[in-house]
């Protein structure tokens, strides 16, 4: 059996985004800037997939920015926030520990530009609180920057409440919604977000295209300069075909959000209590408020490296929250930030679930997991001292 379970990393293509992707690469395939007919075909598609994406989180068209993903939409908001902030003498920042790089390195290269950044701690039910925002909030805030939904161990933030503190503070907010779009609810009004961020291939579709919401009148800080596309906010010559399979795989999403969200969850939550069952390991992320799919668990006494290339070898693929792949010993920001000690983080392992996951695959990551954890142990000198007592248990 084949059981792909790193969604939080990308996703399958759904046929329905495939599908609406093809027409322009070979029939619409006209430069949306181009007066011709064939270029007014293709500008009509692109402003018919902006419409439809507003409408899926509750925006209005000219609000959406189209960029290359995740990671660029995070840049510029951050950035363009930052630099309106400065314009006023307001150069602090606040955001959380557990942040995705694209976040938190832009963060850090902001410190350098003289920027405060103040870290909200995440240790308490692996979560922060609205309150924990406000008590932080000062007169020089220029952002409050938090991912909606943590990708790594799965905690849902408070996102409405935060939203409803930042706007009684007047102070903007952005949301890292990469991993919530098309798998929770989102209203940008309901919820006063005045940025979001997100990535068509985390909701199964193309890679390589996401969006930037930004309230309309907000100012935006261009990261690419050329053409008036986007606005005059981002140059560059559309990527039709990404934009129309986005398109389609957040309507996708979205008008099948509730069966899926139910579907998910029964896996997840059937997963969590089996890989409970295996002694000495701990899961992490908010066990009350969490995405549907992502589950994250760290075993005493492994690598989390040597369990991934076991499980790739059972035909299941997972991801560590460890970052030894790209080339740095140390264990996940994440998971520290969380307060995992080192020895424990480097035992960890992210599960992360899609609709198109199956009871029957469930079932055999459960019957192969614990397996390959008790393998492991009985090879590690670590258990080897934790069950002759020369070492004691964490977990
Ligand atoms: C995947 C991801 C990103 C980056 O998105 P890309 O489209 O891959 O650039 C940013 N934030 C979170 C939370 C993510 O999961």
């Amino acid at each position: 059996m084949q059981v792909y379970a790193d969604n939080a990393a990308t996703t399958k293509m759904s046929k329905a985004a495939i599908e609406a992707m093809l027409p322009y690469f070979d029939k619409t395939y006209g430069n949306p800037s181009s007066l011709h007919t064939p270029g007014q075909e293709a500008k009509e598609a692109l402003e018919d997939a902006r419409a439809r994406i507003a409408g899926c989180i509750g925006c209005e068209p000219r609000e959406i920015y189209f960029t290359s993903g995740g990671s660029e939409a995070d840049n510029q908001a951050i950035r363009s926030a930052a630099y309106y902030g400065a314009r006023k003498g307001k150069k602090h920042i606040i955001s959380t520990a557990f942040e995705h790089h694209a976040v938190l390195h832009t963060l850090e290269k902001l410190e350098k530009e003289g920027f405060e950044v103040t870290l909200l701690d995440v240790k308490t039910n692996h979560n922060i609180t609205a309150r924990q925002v406000r008590d932080a909030i000062r007169e020089d805030t220029c952002l409050v920057s938090v991912v909606y939904g943590n990708n790594e161990i799965g905690s849902l933030l408070p996102i409405a409440e935060i939203g409803e503190v930042c706007k009684q503070a007047g102070v903007p907010f952005h949301t890292d919604a990469v991993q919530a779009v098309g798998h929770v609810a989102i209203n940008v009004k309901q919820e006063n977000i005045d940025l979001l961020s997100l990535s068509a291939h985390k909701f199964h579709g193309p890679r390589g295209a996401g969006v930037l919401y930004a309230r309309r009148g907000f100012p935006l800080t261009n990261l690419i300069e050329g053409g008036a596309q986007e606005r005059g906010k981002r140059a560059g010559t559309e990527n039709l075909p990404a934009i129309m399979g986005m398109a389609a795989a957040l309507e996708e999403a979205c008008a099948n959000l509730e069966d899926n969200q139910k579907k998910v969850t029964a896996l997840r939550d059937k997963l969590v209590a089996g890989l409970s069952k295996i002694p000495h390991c701990a899961m992490n992320g908010d066990p009350d408020h969490r995405l549907p799919g992502i589950v994250s668990f760290c075993f005493e006494g492994i690598e989390g490296e040597s369990l991934l290339l076991l499980l790739d070898a059972q035909g299941i693929y997972a991801s560590s929250g460890s970052a030894c792949t790209s080339g740095s010993l140390d264990p996940s920001h994440v998971l520290l930030a969380i307060g995992r000690v080192h020895d424990v983080a480097h035992g960890s392992l992210r599960l992360s679930l899609s609709h198109y996951n199956t009871e029957e695959e469930i079932d055999y990551i459960l019957e192969t997991v614990p397996q390959v954890v008790s393998l492991l142990r009985n090879m590690s000198p670590v258990w080897r001292d934790l069950q002759n007592g020369v070492r004691q248990y964490i977990l």
